[in-house]
């Protein structure tokens, strides 16, 4: 039996499929953009991918991470920014190309906490979340070493984490949740509101750094969101351990100071005074990684 597994990675911008090791080694890669059309198509290109990298050696298992919202009881997907795919039978269809072999489906977030913990910023903590800010912000649990996704696969989803009860209404119907707050761009039409000239998270990482005070303003309160969810989030579960990445985690101690520093405000409580805030080690391969280690860790 081989000892590789399948792990794709699905979401609104790039499909990624890969061979993976038990250790958490990617072996084998490939990538593709999600195409955007009728439900059919975006299959078409899943399928594509997944068969570059397969080869003749095979596999022991699949794992799938895909955008959500997921439901894991029924093995489907319906990711907010892939709206021709609802309730689309995922799973079964990857089973369908390869067949008698485990297929793990969970939702991205917690792919990406998975991977960090398994083979990344992560390892050796027993209860954490991982984060990524990006242009959006999601997460998943890692809870007494295991994956932890709720009733649904949707549990440790930190983006909707209100922290603006007044704030800008989010796609999910409510207002102020932090990834209102805290996306790159939310991030960036709250500095271009207020004057600030650019378009785009880079551009607004480098008017930081050098001292625009309106782009170092949304980087404070952009971290400050992303700091009063995961003390929220810690103080329920009692975490040790927060990862954070994604394209706006680049940013570093622009967006990690202000993390800490709301973490120092409002995660007082005796059974928080362990928690730390690291940045994530794995980057774009993280959900591959975490989705191999739905069914290959060791
Ligand atoms: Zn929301």
């Amino acid at each position: 039996m081989a000892d590789r597994v399948l792990a794709l990675d699905i979401g609104g911008t790039k499909i990624a499929a890969g061979l993976v090791d038990s250790t958490g080694s990617v072996l084998r890669k490939a990538t593709c953009a999600t195409p955007v059309g009728d439900a059919e198509l975006i299959w078409a290109a899943v399928s594509k991918t997944m068969h570059v990298v397969l080869d003749t050696g095979g596999v022991r298992a699949v794992g799938i991470g895909c955008a959500g919202p997921v439901d894991v009881v029924t093995g489907t997907v319906g990711p907010i920014n892939m709206p021709t795919w609802q309730r689309f039978p995922l799973r079964d269809r990857v089973a369908g190309e390869v067949p008698g072999v485990p297929v793990e489906l969970a939702g991205d977030g917690m792919c990406i906490a998975l991977g960090e913990h398994w083979a990344g910023a992560g390892r050796g903590s027993r209860f954490m979340i991982g984060i990524v800010v990006s242009t959006g912000v999601g997460g998943g649990l890692v809870l007494d070493g295991q994956p932890f996704g709720g009733r649904t696969g949707n549990a440790g989803h930190l983006g909707h984490v209100v922290v603006e009860p007044d704030g800008l209404p989010c796609t999910c119907g409510g207002r102020g949740c932090v990834e209102t707050v805290s996306s790159g761009p939310m991030m960036v039409r709250w500095a271009r509101e207020r004057g600030w000239p650019g378009t785009d998270a880079i551009e607004l990482e480098r008017s930081a750094r050098a001292g625009d005070g309106i782009a170092v303003a949304a980087f404070d309160r952009g971290g400050r969101g992303v700091g009063l969810a995961i003390a929220a989030t810690a103080a329920v579960c009692d975490l040790d351990l927060a990862v954070v990445g994604g394209g706006v985690a680049r940013a570093g101690d622009l967006l990690f100071d202000p993390i800490r520093l709301a973490l120092s405000m409002h995660a007082g409580l005796s059974y928080l005074g362990g928690l730390r805030v690291v940045r994530a080690e794995l980057d774009t391969n993280a959900g591959l990684v975490g989705a191999a280690g739905l069914v290959a860790r060791c």
